[in-house]
């Protein structure tokens, strides 16, 4: 093991039920340190399930086994809070009773004096081109600028890996391309394992990781192989067939 598999996220022969019926195929997928994997698929398929049980939110209407290691922890049993998981979703989530700064800071862990959770604010408003923006009511935002204080907001509770369900599905192409850029940038940069879902084509090309394809017999697209050469146990990883010259009748 070398020094980045001890932050990788590690999904383990993962199997969702629902009434008696495997959502997709057994899951197995390594995410490494900054990179990015895209989760594609029908809708209805598990995606957002798959990203629930991830973070150990699972409804109890499904029925879920397999493993979930991250930074060498086993998370699975463990609650929410515990798993250090950041996740963004369609719906940008700032609190609208909250100012923008009480919003960042309501991402903060317990135990930082009040003088560093002020600067920590600052600093990631700062980052996140919002300087002086911190006393507004974030409903008074532009949409980029609320998706970026959300980021911020994941970002400052310290998440070991992020999870992101279609987060820029709601924002028009070009705000789309620079959000998702200021979002991967983030990612790379605190070297997080990331997991992707999205419907569009150029989020995946933008990641710049590999791909999958949730259904009943999940394939790895094209790209780089990287998540599926990485886990050995995964039968999707084995070697094509060298492909035999055909043979004249
Ligand atoms: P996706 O995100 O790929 O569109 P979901 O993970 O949301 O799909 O849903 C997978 C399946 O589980 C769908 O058939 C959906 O109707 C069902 N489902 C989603 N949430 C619940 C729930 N809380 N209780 C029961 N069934 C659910
Ligand atoms: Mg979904």
């Amino acid at each position: 093991m070398n020094v980045n598999d001890s932050r990788m996220l590690v999904l383990k022969d993962i199997r969702i039920r629902l009434q008696d019926r495997l959502l997709f195929a057994p899951l197995n997928l390594t995410v490494h340190p900054g990179e990015v994997v895209t989760v594609m698929g029908p809708s209805g398929c598990g995606k957002s399930t798959l990203l629930n049980y991830i973070c150990g939110i699972l409804p109890p209407a499904f029925e879920a086994r397999g493993s979930v290691r991250l930074g060498g922890r086993e998370l699975t049993g463990l609650p929410l809070e515990q798993r250090r998981i950041g996740i963004l979703f369609q719906d940008i989530l700032l609190f609208p009773h909250l100012s923008v700064a009480e919003n960042l800071a309501f991402g903060l862990r317990a135990g930082h004096s009040r003088q560093t959770r002020r600067f920590r604010v600052e600093t990631a408003l700062q980052d996140a081109g919002l300087e002086g923006l911190g006393g507004r009511d974030p409903a008074t935002l532009s949409a980029g600028q609320q998706a970026r204080a959300a980021l911020m907001r994941t970002l400052l509770a310290e998440p070991e890996a992020l999870l992101l369900d279609e987060p820029f599905s709601k924002l028009d192409t070009e705000l789309r391309a620079r959000i998702r850029t200021f979002v991967f940038e983030h990612a790379r940069q605190r070297r997080l394992p990331t997991l992707l879902v999205t419907h569009d084509p150029a989020d995946a090309t933008d990641a710049a990781g590999p791909a999958i394809v949730l259904d009943r017999a999940p394939a790895l697209s094209d790209g780089n192989p990287t998540a599926a050469a990485a886990d050995p146990e995964n039968p999707k990883t084995a070697p094509p067939p060298v492909p035999t010259a055909p043979r004249r009748p």
